[in-house]
Order: structure tokens, then C-alpha cells, then sequence
């Protein structure tokens, strides 16, 4: 047996570690640095090692262990059986491989395939018993996953109960998902209220999944196809994992419905192949189809290879890939003044979309990969929002490259900025950056729905001196508006009088409205109901902020440090003095509000405010906002375009409101 050198030894390690960092970055915190296509070169490149040389092979190597432990936050679920991982293939010749030593390892006896979708989401375990849901559970390090049970039950394609002929206790397996058009819902809103966008649904869906709070999981519109049965007591198995697959569903699981039975690789070849170009059409993102040994008793015999099992292969797609020329690097200083690089490229068409900019993480991925102005770079687009820059193709140097140096100052103001290190970041200090004031100002607006106030409104405000931070907008009056060019009376007084109506906002909104760095909408809801107002919320200490669950030292410490920030405190005084409502209903009186115990739900769009202020006011008034219809909806609120909750909500006999009825129904309507 050969023995490795050092040099060997070096480079098993350092991938060891450099796998095992993604691996926390993606199945822990759902937030990937890198794409799949590096992910998979850097596992491809450490397996090939410990092939060449079985002595580098660890017990503890990535190799041999699927996902990351998982997260503390969760109480923990020991598998019944481990939950394993799939061999990939990337060609058709990986695949003859996969069948061919299939093949023999049942000594060439003749065997169907099961032809299945691989679904880009998060592979769970759920368990019922006598009847009911007991626990659902993440996969994890494929021993122990994490307990999300209370958030899986708010999947509707999940059942709660099944029929009384079902096993006693059994196990199904599946992935969660989040549909494309949810993903484009989710990240619009959060678009709106100049939030960090998700890369791809898979992340965002995963993340959903693995919220402390279910009804967060509640509204992200979330599906789960199951793909095996783990484990049952008290039946006899089917002999194929079709029947099986069969058996499930009428049991009331959701297959996907693309799964086919074929009796030859050449018929798998060609699922494969279709599904190239249709993987476009449909609701969801998959990244390759699984092929599977039909009969159970081969798979019994074919068994499991580290963390793979041998009667099973993912056939992955190729991501779609570009090349072109990096043109710059341009920096966006952000809300918070964080100074973000980003790729400007020569336009390029990559899977049917014109890319003119990308991600580039940031200054350490860019000297990492080694990224120069000038080069010629590979771009990926692997179902994410934003492509990424791969890396650059050295062979095309020409020695005019120019290496980035993040710059010394913002490019906004010219503060010298400052590096923090723990974030890999570097930030513009200077609170009064023009930069930073525009992106706050926006978040304001967009999130306290002041209609007919957009980007180029609060520019051209901004640049005539008619305000100075985001308060100033309640000093604004139509004589003032109509000095600007191109504002007409009519626009100018529609937003005078939107400015006037967001006085009157939920409280929750204008939490998140002050932009505290970490305080998306659903952290405000939740500090709102607790806290009942913006000063006890800017008096809270530490230890009363961490006492609320989904409340960690993170978030904890941006609310003590923009509470301790005089301009910041200026602020919410100036918005005060200007009638802004500081304050919500009462946390202690929730029994007795307007909307206890009712639920509803709002769908189309609303002439008086946006569906997010809607939920708010709802939430503010002590309802709940469900995520489907059901037999318990209160009332569905109709607005304009409404979608297809209407039908349902007719099925279930839910009493609908319009605009009109539902602004009577909170008080608000003459
Ligand atoms: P995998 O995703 O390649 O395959 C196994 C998983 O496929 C199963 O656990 C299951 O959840 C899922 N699956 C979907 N449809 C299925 C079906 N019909 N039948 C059976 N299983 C189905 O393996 P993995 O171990 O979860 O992850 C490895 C992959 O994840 C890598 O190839 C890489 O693409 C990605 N990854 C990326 C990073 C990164 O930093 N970008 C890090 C870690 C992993």
C-alpha cells in the first residue's frame, strides 16, 4: 500500500477542515459561502486522496459522515436508523459505473429502477404512532437530527393523522421545500423592507424549517414530498420500493408526482435528460434525479458504503456556468454602512438570464479565490437570485490583472473605514453618510407603506436639503414637495397624505422601520407583543431581551447598541414629537382585544395599506394570521387580484370581508 507524503498528509487535513467549515455553513446556519459545484470538487478531490491512500482516510472524515451535528438550539432525535447520504453522479459514465457495480453485487441478476426527482430542500424524518404525528426530526449528522416538530405540523402537505390501518409506529421520509413563487414572495417582502435577500430556496427553506418560532415556518408556504418508508412495526414490507412508494400514498402522503418505474439504465439516462430542460417548469428547485434499485431484497443485499448506499445514485445536474470578463469591482455601502463588493461584468447569458453584475462575498473570498479586476471568470447560476463568481481562469491571464484592495474609504462619503474582523467585513462608520442615510431612509419609507414615496422621491428630497434623516419626512408639506422638479400637486399631495396615514402604523412596523441592524419583521413582531411599546423596548436590558425565545446575544446586543445611541434616541423623539404612534396594544390585555382568538387571512392586494401592515394590525389587534384556509379561518379579506384562497374558503363556508367590511371590522372604517 502506498504510503502518503507530507505533503499528502497536509492537504487531507486542510480539505478535512475546509469541508467540514462548509459543512457548518450550509446544513447548520443554511447560509453557503460557497457553490455546490466548489463544494463537490473539494469532496471529489478528498475522496480520490483517501482512495490512493487508505491510511488518510479518519473515522471522522467528511467522506464518512453526513451533514453537521446539529444545532443546540433544538432538543435532539436519536434515528432509528441512520439517515444516509447518495453517491453522486455527474455523466453518463459515473452512471454505467453505478450500475455496473449494482449489478454484480447481486451477481448480475436482472433488476428494476425507481426513477425519482431530487428534491433541493431538507431531508426529514417523521414518525407516527397509533395513528397520530409523534415527531419530525432533521436529518443532522445522520445519527441525531433536530426536533422541529412543532414547525412541520404547519405544513399542509403533511399529515396529522393517518388511517387506522397504518402500522402502529412507523417512520416516512422526505424533503421540505419551499416552492419557487413562495421564494419570490418571501424575498420581494423582504425586498420591500430592505432585508438580506435569500440565495436560493433551498436555504430559505431549509431555514424556515429550523425557526424557533412555528408560526415563522407557518407563513413560508412550505411542501414536503416523501421518498421512503424509514422503518414500520406490525406490517410485512412490500418487495419493491415501488409498491412501498404506492403503499405510502394511499396512506395520504404526498409523492412527487414525477416518479417512474423503468426496467433499463438507457430509460434512466433519458428521465435524466428530460429533466434537464424541464426542471425549468415546474414550482420547485431540484438539482438532479435519484435512481433507485426496485427490488427491496437487492437493496438489503447491495447495503450501504460509508454514508452512501449502494443501490442508490443522485444523477446531478451540471449548474449552468458562463464565462466572461470582470470588468471592476464596485462597492454598495449598505444600511448599516457595511461596504459590499460586487462583480461588474461583460453582459453574458447564463441558463436564459442576461448577467451584468454577481456576488462576491466578500474581500477574503475575493483574495481567496484569487479574483482580479481584468480577469476572465467563470459565473455559476445553480437556481440562486444572485449569481455568483466562481473563480477566474488563470490560463487566460494576460499579467495586466489588477489585484482588489478594498478601499481605505467609503466610496459614498470618504470616511476611512473601518474592518471587522469577526465579520470578515468592512464598514463605513460615518452615520451621516449620505450612502447610508438614503439606504436607511428607504427601508423607512418602504416599510412604514408610504405610497408614492420611492427610491428617486427620497434621492431628490434628500439632495434638496428638504430633509436630513427619516423623522424629517412628518415636517415635509405640499409647498415644500412642489419646490422639486417634476412633482406635480396632485402626487405631492397623495404624499402628504400617506406620510400623514403612517402615523398610525402597528408597532411592529416601526420597530422594524428604525432599521436596528438583525431586526427583520418577524424579531419586531415579536419584541412588539412583548414589549408593548418603543420606549420599553429602548429601556430593556440584556437579560430581559434574551429571556424572549428566538432572542440571542446577537440580536440582544444591536438593541442595546442603538438604544444607547444618542442620534438614534434624537430620533425616535423628533418621530414622537411628530405624532408617529410609539406605542401597541398592551401586551397583558391580549385576552380582551378586538381579534383574540379569531384567525384570518388577507389575500390580493388592499387599496388602504399593504398586506404586510394588514398582518400587523391583525397581529396588533391579538389575531392571528393563518397561512391557509382551513375549517377554523375566521374571515378571508379580500382585496384586489385575490388568488385562489377565495375558492377555499367558499368550500369551507369562511365568511369573506372586503376592503371596506374588514377597515369596519378593526375600526378603522367610516
Ligand atoms: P445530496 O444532497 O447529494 O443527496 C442526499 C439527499 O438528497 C438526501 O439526504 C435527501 O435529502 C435528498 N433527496 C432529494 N430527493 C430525494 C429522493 N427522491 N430520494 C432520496 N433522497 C432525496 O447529499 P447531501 O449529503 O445532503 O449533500 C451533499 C450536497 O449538498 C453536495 O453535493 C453539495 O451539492 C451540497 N453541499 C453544499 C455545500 C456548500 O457549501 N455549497 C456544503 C455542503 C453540501
Amino acid at each position: 500500500m502506498p504510503l502518503p507524503s507530507q505533503g499528502k498528509i497536509k492537504r487531507a487535513e486542510q480539505l478535512r477542515e475546509r469541508i467540514n467549515y462548509h459543512n457548518v455553513r450550509y446544513y447548520s446556519l443554511d447560509n453557503p459561502e460557497i457553490s455546490d459545484t466548489e463544494y463537490d470538487a473539494l469532496i471529489q478531490e478528498l475522496r480520490a486522496l483517501e482512495a490512493q491512500y487508505p491510511d488518510l482516510l479518519t473515522p471522522d472524515s467528511p467522506t464518512q459522515r453526513v451533514g453537521a451535528q446539529p444545532l443546540t438550539e433544538f432538543a435532539s432525535v436519536e434515528h432509528r436508523l441512520p439517515m444516509l447520504s447518495l453517491s453522486n453522479s455527474f455523466s453518463n459514465e459515473d452512471l454505467l459505473n453505478w450500475y455496473r457495480r449494482a449489478n454484480m453485487g447481486v451477481d448480475n441478476r436482472p433488476f428494476d429502477f425507481v426513477c425519482e426527482l431530487k428534491i433541493d430542500g431538507l431531508a426529514v424524518a417523521i414518525t407516527y404512532e397509533n395513528g397520530h404525528l409523534k415527531t419530525c426530526a432533521t436529518r443532522g449528522d445522520g445519527l441525531k437530527g433536530e426536533d422541529i416538530t412543532q414547525n412541520l405540523r404547519t405544513i399542509s402537505s403533511i399529515p396529522l393523522t393517518v388511517p387506522k390501518d397504518a402500522p402502529p409506529r412507523f417512520e416516512v421520509r422526505g424533503e421540505v421545500y419551499m416552492p419557487r413563487s413562495s421564494f419570490v414572495r418571501l424575498n420581494e417582502e423582504r425586498a420591500k423592507q430592505s432585508l438580506p435577500l435569500y440565495a436560493n430556496p433551498r436555504n430559505s427553506g431549509a431555514g424556515s424549517v429550523r425557526q424557533l418560532d412555528a408560526r415563522v415556518t407557518a407563513q413560508r408556504k412550505l411542501g414536503m414530498f416523501v421518498y421512503a418508508l424509514g422503518w414500520a412495526e406490525g406490517i410485512s414490507m412490500p418487495e419493491t420500493h415501488w409498491d412501498t412508494m404506492q403503499y405510502l400514498k394511499s396512506l395520504g402522503f404526498k409523492l412527487n408526482p414525477e416518479i417512474r418505474l423503468v426496467k433499463s439504465i438507457e430509460e434512466v439516462e433519458k428521465f435524466h435528460d428530460i429533466w434537464i430542460g424541464n426542471r425549468a417548469q415546474i414550482d420547485y428547485d431540484i438539482d438532479g434525479v435519484v435512481v433507485k434499485v426496485n427490488q427491496l431484497r437487492y437493496q438489503d443485499i447491495l447495503g450501504v458504503v460509508g454514508r452512501e448506499p449502494r443501490w442508490a445514485t443522485a444523477y446531478k445536474f451540471k449548474a449552468a456556468q458562463g464565462i466572461t470578463k470582470l470588468l471592476g469591482i464596485g462597492i454598495n455601502v449598505g444600511r448599516t454602512g457595511s461596504m459590499n463588493p460586487y462583480a461588474i461584468l461583460e453582459p453574458i447569458v447564463v441558463g436564459g438570464v442576461t448577467i451584468r453584475q454577481a456576488t462576491l462575498h466578500n474581500e477574503d473570498d475575493i483574495r481567496r479565490k484569487d479574483i482580479r479586476v481584468g480577469d476572465t471568470v467563470i459565473i455559476e447560476r445553480a437556481g440562486e437570485v444572485i449569481p455568483q463568481v466562481v473563480g477566474p481562469v488563470l490560463e487566460k491571464r494576460t499579467g495586466n490583472e489588477e489585484p482588489f484592495e478594498m478601499p481605505k474609504r467609503c466610496p459614498t462619503c470618504g470616511s476611512e473605514a473601518i474592518r471587522i474582523e469577526e465579520e470578515a467585513m468592512t464598514r463605513c462608520p460615518n452615520t451621516a453618510c449620505p450612502a447610508q442615510i438614503y439606504e436607511n431612509m428607504t427601508h423607512f419609507v418602504a416599510c412604514m407603506d408610504i405610497e408614492g414615496m420611492g427610491g428617486a422621491l427620497v434621492a431628490s428630497i434628500l439632495n434638496a436639503g428638504l430633509v436630513k434623516d427619516s423623522a424629517d419626512i412628518y415636517s415635509l408639506t405640499k409647498e415644500k414637495m412642489l419646490t422639486l422638479e417634476r412633482l406635480g400637486e396632485k402626487s405631492a399631495s397623495n404624499v402628504i397624505g400617506s406620510i400623514e396615514t403612517s402615523k398610525n402604523r402597528p408597532l411592529a412596523t416601526v420597530i422594524m422601520a428604525l432599521g436596528i441592524r438583525h431586526i427583520g419583521g418577524e424579531t419586531a413582531t415579536l419584541l412588539a407583543s412583548h414589549f408593548g411599546s418603543v420606549d420599553a423596548l429602548a429601556k430593556a436590558t440584556e437579560a430581559e431581551l434574551t429571556m424572549i425565545p428566538s432572542i440571542g446575544p446577537k440580536i440582544a446586543q444591536s438593541l442595546l447598541a442603538h438604544f444607547s445611541n444618542k442620534q438614534n434616541l434624537e430620533l425616535i423623539e423628533k418621530l414622537r414629537a411628530a405624532g408617529v404612534r410609539l406605542e401597541g396594544a398592551p401586551p397583558q390585555k391580549v385576552e380582551g382585544l378586538l381579534l383574540s382568538g379569531k384567525t384570518l387571512l388577507v389575500t390580493g392586494t388592499l387599496d388602504s395599506m399593504s398586506r404586510g401592515i394588514a398582518e400587523a394590525k391583525i397581529r396588533e389587534l391579538g389575531g392571528t394570521v393563518g397561512s391557509s384556509i382551513t375549517k377554523k379561518t375566521d374571515y378571508l379579506i379580500v382585496g384586489k387580484d385575490p388568488g385562489s384562497k377565495i375558492e377555499k374558503a367558499q368550500q369551507y363556508g369562511v365568511k369573506q370581508l372586503n376592503e371596506h367590511e374588514f377597515l369596519k371590522l378593526i375600526g378603522e372604517g367610516k
